[in-house]
């Protein structure tokens, strides 16, 4: 899995500060768990984190220096890696890891839709359109969406993030497909289609009601409550 679409940079740090909303950061955890690249990005701003964390402490010339050699290190590390990490998995024979597993969903995820694709007990939402409700935070959803199918056109009341599982869409920021996350934010009206052959599975966070355009979307909005 080599991801393409990443997570926003607020979204990394607000993730690492623990401010993200549950259901965003339980999605963000799903994509990090699949993207090197956005684990170390993610260490990158514990480590900004933890500098301007020791620049409110109160001022001494050993602080000083501790500060200025760990500003230092940091600023040295950012430079000498390379934009793309290697996965912490990569020496890990494909047989003993879970995720090799095809129905194998990720760790974040089980405390809500339980470890396995297969066992998922899916609920008609709409034509070509199923889901699965965390019964414990609503805003977090689980969708499968029927190969070749257009979606209403939508835009997003604050963010949305979604991590496609398997099969993949298109809309007007590019192909989105397993291990990809789109990290959306109000500003953002977009119309996905998915890929003729199999369905589109994925898990979705939403921070405020989707935003239909047009009255037949609106009535689908009313329909289906999201
Ligand atoms: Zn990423």
């Amino acid at each position: 899995m080599n991801p393409h679409h990443h997570l926003h940079e607020s979204t990394l740090m607000s993730y690492a500060a623990g401010a993200l909303p549950a259901p965003l950061s339980i999605v963000a955890g799903a994509h990090l768990e699949h993207c090197p690249q956005c684990r170390q990005r993610l260490r990158d701003a514990e480590a900004i984190g933890s500098v301007l964390l020791e620049q409110t402490q109160p001022a001494s010339a050993e602080g000083d220096a501790r500060r200025s050699a760990l500003r230092e290190a940091m600023l040295a590390q950012l430079a000498s890696e390379s934009p793309v990490g290697l996965p912490m998995v990569a020496s890990v024979p494909q047989r003993e890891r879970p995720e090799a597993d095809p129905d194998h969903l990720p760790v974040s995820l089980h405390p809500y839709f339980g470890a396995s694709l297969a066992a998922l007990r899916w609920r008609w939402m709409a034509p070509g359109v199923h889901c699965i409700r965390a019964e414990q935070m609503p805003s977090l959803i689980m969708l499968k969406i029927a190969p070749g199918k257009c979606l209403p056109m939508h835009s997003h009341g604050r963010s949305e993030l979604t991590q496609i599982l398997r099969g993949s869409y298109n809309d007007a920021l590019g192909l989105f497909a397993p291990g990809d996350v789109a990290d959306l934010d109000e500003e953002v009206e977009h119309q996905p289609v998915t890929a003729p052959g199999v369905p589109c599975i994925c898990v979705s966070a939403l921070d405020a009601p989707l935003v239909f355009s047009g009255w037949l979307a609106r009535k689908i909005q009313r329909f289906v409550k999201l």
